[in-house]
């Protein structure tokens, strides 16, 4: 193996900080700020090669033993301390960090090195007593649930029944305090030194009756265990979820950093905090996070006590100014520096954790910050104007999967809406939804397609299936960058945190909640129940009653720059699939160049429309149909009249009918009998004739252009109202060239013959308008034997549009309609990487789109090339449609502007490989 511990200290670092992929994020970073002269505590970072090593044979390799040991005598060097020496001892933390950030998914160890006797020499080094046996009872209680793998529940009773003492002492009435008001009252800092050092007996007696061994007291034995810890957490349940959401490969592993320890809760100058270099939020350039005097590592993330503003301005209005700008002055402008410093050097915004011991400030992690879809489009604009990055980088730097997050509905500000509590804005959007108060709960419900609002005093890292299935999330207690928060922005689900005035109570499964006036005056308390329904504004942090209505987003300010960037930047072009008028003009909003898919089949089934469709399926014979068609011929033409006028100047592809038929029959015999009436049929004729239209398999049946084989009375109808309304909007100016696209066909005779019928109504129209009517004509491409066969199908199509949902069905033989069924199982077992209908598979699929693009474009070079399928709106197969030369994709308004976006990277990546303009 080659090396694999790399020692970081005293303005020095042997990892080479760009690699990641071998020192995981926070062990590069570490690297990072050494190597800048920032203070940073000495320590080693131990490879994710030594992780993977690890998985695989349950055993840390040997030689990696001896490099642990040599970085060990060099950390004891440069902190003048030794392992295990009570004289002048050395604490460590021991902490994962893998390539990827996975907040609070994967374990850490503090506080560890410690023993009797170095918990006594650390009492009289520091003269605090109090401090050493804290650190020693949060290491024994941290040890045992991570290392040795004890619940956690008799260590709290433990705590719990010291706090009760405490309590009892003072004076307090405990009887009528739940634990949680309890905690409140008497927080672990008030818990003094006689109480803690007997809690350490305590604790070491339920290890010893727990594993039947004592508590290790070697320091080297409690470093190995923790660091098999800190990789077997690689593998644990709620890393592996994370992974498999964020698409994060198994075989990345996780680092072990190893670092000397500083103290946060070393007294009244001492803290620890979170900080990030702008405003995760808002993005607003403005330093940013949360601190805690006199605590240590994971408590401000935790959400255990609230903590505070780092700056004054971020306060609670009507508190005193606890921020650490007043509190710490000098630590704070310290901060502010390191901020500067790192955010310029890797030109990005930075997610900071810190400590301060005895008034010295040290950093102990820094990385790129998570931020809201709204922050990363602020931070990369304004980086942009600021002149840290170029445009294109910005382009590049706004992830286009959490751009849709901005286009959903906000709160709509003239709705009536009761405003109940006030909390922290710690994810944006808009959610309402029945309130549960459990992870299970929330899966529940919303797996039997009920919105949910997952209620918790905070979450944690088991809550994460829950988040993931309620609409939004809202806590009692806990930060910015408490858990809940960092993984609902990483989502991109709503989240309003620390909402102290709620009281949860997940006994009786019921909120109460503190109402106040303006003014800061209770007013009422409203008790809410499982099941009844709240909105929540994670924009402005508020909780309503009930469910308010919404509106769409605006597509303005920096996020119009950035996508007048995107555009400047693309190639490709970017329509919009849209059936309606209103549809369209969505689409226009949002910066479609086109529709490239209009489904007419959704047409048909409107109250008045559906009777003659259904006439026309039942006809006898074609005259039967024709009357029934020229019912529908108004409607089809005024629909596209309508889509016509939206989209003036633009390219407009309508797709001629394609499901089969039998979709369109009545299914109730109520239904039938009305048709009976109205087309003088006797019912049980009509009756007999659905039965008829009944196909065993009706995707692979009688629909798409085999329709217009057996009847093409039908495209000719709307082959006519599609040119009649371009005559009337032509007329009028809108200079539209409707695009006139065949589905499913599969030889080059089926295109031939309904070229003809096109023609034909096109002559007819022709003598009745007095002018031609300019059209094109192609094809969807959505199964094998047409791609195959592209360059015969280019003989008689102008145009090609992959439909590859059909494709995808009929290439890997997966119905789209029930392989939901049974396609969870194979992503989750690594079978297939990703849903198929949702990315494309470039492999198999996308090699047939790639090989009609090749055979069509060599049959007729003017061939021009789109995708309508619901790939066409994801970002990955964005980026393959790119390379492979289409012309445009085309997909759901909403995310047109995902796709700009995805489209104008996927130029400046290639641009890019080319030796093109510098991107990064
Ligand atoms: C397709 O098959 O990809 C397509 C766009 O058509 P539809 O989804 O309507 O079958
Ligand atoms: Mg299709």
């Amino acid at each position: 193996m080659a090396k694999s511990v790399f020692f970081f200290g005293d303005g020095h670092a042997e990892g080479d900080p760009k690699r990641r992929d071998l020192l995981g994020g926070k062990g590069a970073g570490l690297a990072e700020m050494t190597s800048l002269a920032l203070p940073v505590p000495p320590g080693f970072t131990i490879s994710t090669e030594v992780c993977n090593a690890f998985s695989r044979a349950g055993k840390i390799p040997e030689e990696v033993r001896g490099e642990v040991e040599a970085s060990l005598g060099r950390l004891e060097k440069a902190m003048s301390a030794r392992f295990g020496d009570p004289n002048a001892p050395l604490l460590v933390s021991v902490r994962s960090g893998g390539r990827a950030s996975m907040p609070g998914m994967m374990d850490t160890i503090l506080n560890l090195g410690l023993n009797d006797a170095v918990a006594e020499g650390l009492a009289r080094r520091t003269s605090s007593p109090r401090f050493a046996f804290d650190a020693y009872r949060r290491f024994i209680a941290m040890h045992s649930s991570i290392a040795l793998g004890l619940s956690k529940e008799p260590f709290d009773r433990a705590l719990d029944e010291a706090r009760a003492r405490v309590a009892t002492a003072r004076g307090i009435d405990r009887t009528r305090l739940n634990a949680e008001e309890l905690k409140r009252k008497v927080p672990d800092a008030d818990i003094p030194a006689e109480e803690l050092e007997a809690l350490v007996g305590t604790f070491k007696a339920i290890v010893k009756k727990e594993t039947g061994r004592d508590f290790p007291g070697d320091a080297r034995e409690q470093l190995w265990q923790a660091i098999e810890a800190v990789f077997k957490s690689w593998n644990n349940h709620r890393a592996i979820v994370y992974r498999k959401m964020h698409d994060i490969p198994d075989d990345w592993g996780t680092a072990c950093n190893v670092q000397a320890m500083v103290f946060g809760n070393l007294g009244d100058t001492s803290a620890t905090g979170v900080a990030f270099t702008r405003d995760p939020s808002t993005g607003e350039k403005t330093l940013f996070g949360e601190w805690l005097p006199n605590a240590q590592g994971e408590d401000v993330v935790a959400g255990i006590r609230t903590p505070l503003p780092i700056r004054s301005h971020g306060r609670v209005i009507g508190k005193a100014d606890e921020s650490l700008e007043t509190k710490m002055p000098e630590a704070y402008r310290e901060l502010d520096r390191i901020a500067t410093t790192l955010e310029k050097h890797f030109r990005d915004m930075q997610d900071l954790e810190f400590t301060i011991q005895s008034g010295k400030l040290y950093m102990l992690q820094c990385r790129g910050a998570k931020r809201a879809a709204r922050a990363a489009v602020r931070v990369a604009v304004d980086m942009a104007r600021e002149g840290l990055v170029s445009k294109e980088e910005a382009v590049l730097r706004v992830d286009p999967g959490g751009v849709d997050q901005l286009l959903h509905p906000t709160l709509d500000p003239r709705a009536p809406k009761k405003l109940l509590a006030r909390g922290l804005s710690a994810s944006p959007g808009a959610a309402s939804g029945h309130i549960v108060f459990s992870a299970d709960e929330a899966e529940r419900r919303a797996g039997q397609g009920k919105p949910v609002v997952l209620v918790r005093v905070e979450t944690s890292p088991e809550d994460i299936h829950g988040m993931k299935a309620a609409r939004g999330i809202l806590t009692a207690r806990g930060g910015m960058t408490s858990h809940a928060a960092v993984v609902a922005r990483g989502m991109g689900k709503p989240c309003v945190a620390g909402v102290s005035a709620v009281a949860v109570n997940y006994e009786t499964q019921t909120m109460t909640i503190t109402v106040y006036d303006d003014a800061g005056h209770p007013t009422e308390n409203v008790t809410l129940k499982k099941g009844d329904v709240i909105t929540i504004d994670g924009g402005s942090g508020h909780v309503y009653e009930g469910a308010v209505p919404t509106v769409s987003a605006a597509l303005s300010g920096e996020f119009g720059e950035l996508m007048a960037w995107a555009d400047a930047a693309r190639t490709m072009k970017v329509r919009a699939n849209a059936d309606t008028p209103l549809d369209a003009r969505t689409a226009r909003a949002f910066g479609a160049e086109g529709i490239g898919l209009c489904r007419t089949e959704h047409m048909f089934f409107d109250e008045e429309r559906i009777q003659a469709m259904r006439e026309m399926i039942l006809a006898d014979d074609a005259r039967g149909r024709t009357a029934a068609l020229a019912k529908l011929l108004p409607f089809q033409r005024e629909d596209f009249i309508g889509i016509f006028r939206e989209m003036r100047g633009l390219p407009v592809t309508i797709r001629l009918l394609d499901p089969p038929l039998h979709e369109f029959l009545p299914t109730e015999p109520r239904q039938l009998e009305q048709l009976s009436r109205s087309m003088n049929v006797p019912v049980q004729k009509l009756a007999q004739r659905t039965k008829d239209l009944h196909e065993f398999n009706p995707m692979l049946g009688h629909r798409g252009v085999r329709l217009a084989v057996t009847y093409p009375e039908i495209y000719a109808m709307q082959v006519r109202a599609i040119l009649e309304a371009a005559v009337q909007v032509n007329a009028e100016g809108a200079n539209v060239v409707p695009e006139i696209m065949i589905p499913l066909a599969i030889t080059r005779a089926e295109l031939a013959r309904t070229r003809a019928i096109v023609d034909q109504v096109a002559r007819e129209v022709l003598d009745e308008a007095g002018k031609p009517v300019p059209f094109t004509f192609g094809t969807m491409i959505e199964l094998p034997r047409a791609a195959i066969l592209a360059g015969e199908l280019a003989e008689e199509a102008q145009f090609f549009s992959f439909g590859t949902n059909d494709m995808t069905q009929a290439t890997m033989g997966l119905s789209r309609d029930d392989a939901g069924k049974f396609l969870p199982a194979y992503v989750e077992s690594g079978i297939l990487p990703r849903d198929p209908f949702v990315s494309l598979d470039q492999e198999g699929v996308g090699a047939l789109v790639e090989m009609a693009a090749t055979r069509g474009r060599k049959a007729r070079p003017t061939l021009k090339l789109g995708i309508c399928g619901e790939h066409g709106g994801d970002p990955a197969s964005i980026g393959f449609f790119h390379r492979v030369g289409l012309d445009y994709v085309s997909c759901s308004p909403f995310r047109v502007p995902v796709a700009r976006l995805a489209a104008a990277q996927s130029s400046l990546r290639s641009r890019g490989q080319n030796g093109g303009h510098g991107t990064a």
